[in-house]
């Protein structure tokens, strides 16, 4: 097995480079970088540059708008976006939906879909979880009635991603009772503005509306809407679930990470010394970097597979494990670092162009923020308990 790069995927990777020197604006990527607030229309205008390059939806086939990358080129691309500062693509159309659509979906389903989620046109988000209903997600039972050409929705789901931000959202739902759980659940597209929806904000512990709660009452969805086969849902459900943990290590955000707290630990003085200087801040600096670069090498192993025709199994579990502990270790150690800096919670320091009072180094503005969003990653995309679990299952056949 060889873990370098051939000379065509860093003639690849130069390519990557150049385009996100040209085309990645500089305002987005310094917000990116300093933790501030992104705005839809940062978002919406990152998703537009990348679909005009043809570069968005990489994983989709080249019959449908994808440049029909190989596992490795995906890797380089996602990774050198994260260290340059891009925002993550939002992926509920362009990674999520799309591949279902492509795999399941009708003909006039995708003819109609996948073209306005590349162009924008629709801003999906993903109605899966519901309260009683998370890592036991077959537990669904927001229900959907057939009523003539159309069902009737009631029930609600939560945590909903930018759902404030979407006019449309899929949805697993419950279609029949009397059977094995995962046997009675359909996957249906709706309209966000059909009557009966309403949306409400969760504000998260830094503050931030980012998810939200969406409750349906009688609302009316054309049977059209629903994809593949009624109580077929939950194989789509899976198939979704593989998508969302693509990359799930996010090995580009460590690095960007990284590279910031090493450049704070040495703008900050203790005792009149770097922090960096401090043996045990930088034991700590070194374990996290050292996690990192191994991170690193298995991730580029199972990328190596998958580039040669495996499938990665329990390896996507130990990667999500470990990429979201590095980055959640990343941003406590830079809130250490912060000191009493880090303390004072800031909102409006996350906005653009913030000239308040100036608060201790530059990074500190965001550092409790970032702390407290980072929380997120070991819950969401299937949680790290559950991640052990299917580890133990595949692994060790318990
Ligand atoms: C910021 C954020 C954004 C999200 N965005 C979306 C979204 O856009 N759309 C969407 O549908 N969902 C979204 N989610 C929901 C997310 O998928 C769920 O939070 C996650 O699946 C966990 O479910 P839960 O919150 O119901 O917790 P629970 O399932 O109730 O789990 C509670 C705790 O118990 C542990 N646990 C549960 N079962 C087991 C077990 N069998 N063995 C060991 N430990 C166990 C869990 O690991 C967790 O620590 C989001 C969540 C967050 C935090």
């Amino acid at each position: 097995m060889d873990l370098k790069f051939t000379a065509q995927e860093e003639a690849f990777r130069t390519e990557v480079l150049d385009f996100l020197r040209e085309r990645l604006p500089q305002r987005i990527a310094d917000k990116v970088h300093n933790g501030r607030h992104l705005t839809r229309d940062d978002m919406a205008a990152w998703h537009a540059i990348l679909n005009e390059k043809g570069w968005l939806a990489n994983h989709w086939p080249k019959e449908y708008g994808g440049p029909g990358w190989n596992a490795v080129q995906k890797f380089i691309f996602e990774n050198e976006c994260a260290i340059a500062g891009a925002p993550r693509i939002v992926p509920f159309g362009v990674n999520m939906l799309g591949p279902v659509l492509i795999r399941y979906g009708s003909e006039a389903q995708k003819r109609y879909w996948l073209p306005r989620i590349l162009s924008g046109a629709d801003w999906w988000c993903q109605g899966y979880s519901e309260p009683g209903a998370g890592s036991d997600l077959a537990s669904v039972r927001t229900s959907a009635v057939r009523d003539g050409d159309h069902y009737v929705v009631n029930g609600q789901k939560t945590w909903t991603t930018l759902g404030h931000y979407a006019n449309m959202i899929f949805c697993l739902v419950r279609t029949a009772t009397d059977v094995r759980k995962q046997e009675g659940i359909s996957f249906l597209l709706i309209d966000m503005n059909t009557p009966g929806i309403e949306v409400h904000p969760i504000v998260t512990l830094d503050g931030e509306h980012e998810v939200n709660e969406v409750f349906f009452t009688d609302v009316r969805v054309p049977a059209a809407n629903l994809v593949g086969e009624e109580n077929k849902g939950w194989t789509y459900a899976k198939y979704l679930l593989t998508y969302e943990r693509t990359n799930i290590a996010g090995v580009g955000f460590s690095v960007a990470a990284m590279a910031r707290l090493k450049r704070a630990a040495q703008n900050v003085t203790r005792n009149g010394k770097p922090l960096a200087d401090d043996p045990q801040f930088a034991a700590r600096l070194a374990k996290v970097e050292i996690d990192l670069e191994n991170m690193k090498t298995t991730n580029l192993r199972v990328i190596a597979a998958v580039a040669g025709g495996g499938v990665p199994g329990a390896e996507s579990s130990m990667l999500k494990i470990r990429g979201t502990e590095i980055r959640q270790e990343i941003s406590s150690l830079l809130r250490r670092a912060m000191g009493p800096y880090a303390a004072p919670f800031v909102e409006a320091a996350l906005e653009e162009g913030y000239a308040g009072e100036a608060i201790g180094p530059d990074e500190a503005a965001s550092a409790a923020a970032q702390y407290f969003n980072n929380r997120k990653l070991s819950i969401f995309g299937g949680s790290n308990e559950i991640q052990k679990n299917i580890i133990a299952k595949m692994m060790l056949g318990l």
